[in-house]
């Protein structure tokens, strides 16, 4: 049997999650568990809040507070809004499980710096005169010298997700006084992709990627690989103690691979757990496509003896804007999970963001349009029709065979949360046309079919289809994409 490793982005402990992040990352992640054990496999989220970063140190410094008080008090409401949009998980690593996760990124520090894959060389670093102090990541901020955004920060930019090297920023500003930073020599360490250029041709080539991730990852390889700084001076993180890198602490982002061998570890601890029957999918926003394509994967090289799989599918959505804009948490322009869920409850809130799930482009939400949507209106209809037995009205369209249609549509329900087929967008129309379907006249054997696969397979509304489940005492069994064949008869 296959066992699933459903690996999103780790949230950010910074803020509470809002609509945006349930829309990328996680609503793909919970539909994709939910849909692996609906087929009978087994399937565990592996999840961890990002602590680590230098957002959660400004807004604890914003609140005058310790940082890890600050990210375990954000940490809890990030739980609370999982389990306000039913998003499950399996390993949720918190901050007792620090010193595994040290001890693991130490160890992966040790092997690469002993194949020669992390190197110790002379370079320049930003530091702010006005602060005496180095900055690094979300402490500085300028233009992207790849695509000339004015959206980035330290080695990432939001808006090409190229990786540039921090001291590539253009005019960059320290991003807690904003006076201009100057540059100044620092001796750093570096982890060096272009000479793994041949290791990972053959590793991407031999997993499946989502065309978007394809897309970046050919634009990436297209170019020398970058030489990934590693460590920062000054900033939070895990000590580098290194006798050539005097007080620099190990850059956050290395610290994702070794924190998913420590999440692995522990799932193992609670399962029957075969490595040669796993499967591991990654989920992750555009602006963590270098982080989780190319730096996840290298640093996973120095911890091979731990037999954490490698991911064998990676899927990124694109950024979900809200009345056309970024979502942020610091300019308060945001729609919380709480919020949606209070409006039409959590599994119209799934439907309809899983229905604008950004998976080709960015999309945008408003409102107005989430209260009027085709999804908030079927999973009305579907939750009166177990609540009172009425029929819910159907799509009456005498040109289309409704046999067929429901066929296709329950194919393409379980088509689209098969991890190398992974879209949201996919799943929630065909939970549309079977809502629709519910309602076609076409007799009892017919609407039994549609209950049977809504039931067992619209994943996505997964309180509805107990609900549907219980009102009509409809079996629980495994669903695979197969609706019974119904032979009509009007009635
Ligand atoms: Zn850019
Ligand atoms: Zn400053």
């Amino acid at each position: 049997m296959t066992q699933h490793l459903i690996v999103p982005s780790n949230p950010t402990p910074n803020g509470d999650l809002h609509i945006g992040h349930i829309a990328g990352p996680y609503i793909g992640a919970d539909a994709l568990r939910r849909a692996a054990i609906a087929r009978g496999e087994v399937a565990a989220v592996l999840l961890g809040t990002a602590w680590q970063q230098t957002h959660v140190l400004l807004a604890a410094r914003r609140q005058g507070r310790d940082v890890l008080a600050v990210a375990s008090e954000f940490a809890a409401q990030i739980e609370e809004s999982f389990a306000a949009a039913d998003i499950g998980y399996d390993v949720m690593l918190r901050h007792e499980d620090m010193p595994s996760i040290e001890q693991m990124t130490r160890r992966a520090w040790s092997t690469l710096r002993e194949l020669g894959m992390i190197v110790v060389r002379d370079s320049v670093a930003h530091y702010c005169s006005p602060c005496r102090a180095w900055r690094f990541q979300g402490l500085v901020a300028g233009r992207c010298p790849r695509c000339g955004s004015s959206d980035a920060y330290g080695i990432d930019c939001e808006q090409c997700g190229l990786y540039h090297d921090d001291a590539e920023l253009l005019d960059a500003v320290c991003a807690v006084c904003h006076e201009p930073t100057e540059l100044r020599p620092l001796r750093r360490a570096f982890l060096e992709l272009e000479p793994q250029r041949a290791w990972f041709e053959q590793y991407l080539g031999s997993i499946t990627l989502g065309d978007p991730v394809r897309e970046y990852a050919e634009s990436v390889l297209s170019e020398a690989l970058p030489s990934v700084a590693v460590t920062v001076l000054g900033g939070p993180g895990i000590p580098a103690l290194d006798e050539e890198l005097p007080g620099q602490t190990i850059y956050p982002a290395f610290e994702l691979a070794p924190r998913y061998v420590v999440m692995t570890a522990r799932h193992r601890a609670g399962s029957a757990y075969e490595p040669a029957r796993t499967r591991t999918t990654m989920v992750f926003g555009v602006d963590n496509a270098f982080e989780r394509v190319f730096l996840f994967p290298a640093v996973l090289r120095g911890l091979t003896e731990t037999h954490a799989p490698f991911p064998d599918v990676m899927h990124l959505t694109y950024f979900y804007m809200l009345d056309g804009a970024k979502f942020s948490t610091s300019r308060r322009h945001i729609v919380g999970v709480a919020e949606l869920v209070g409006v039409a409850g959590a599994d119209a809130a799934r439907l309809y963001l899983a229905a604008n799930r950004p998976e080709r482009s960015p999309t945008n939400f408003t409102r107005s349009a989430f209260e009027k949507s085709a999804e908030v209106s079927a999973v009305r209809r579907l939750r009166a029709w177990a609540d009172t037995g009425e029929v819910p009205p159907g799509d009456e369209d005498s040109s289309r065979d409704p046999c067929i249609e429901l066929e296709h549509a329950a194919s393409e329900l379980a088509d689209a949360l098969r991890p190398e087929s992974l879209s949201c967008q996919n799943a929630a129309r065909a939970v549309l046309t079977l809502t629709g379907l519910a309602g076609a006249s076409h007799g009892d054997r017919f609407r039994d079919a549609v209950l049977k696969v809504l039931v067992n397979g619209a994943v996505l509304v997964p309180d509805t289809a107990a609900r549907l489940a219980s009102a009509f005492a409809v079996p629980r069994t495994r669903f695979d994409g197969a609706a019974q064949r119904t032979s009509g008869g009007r009635g």
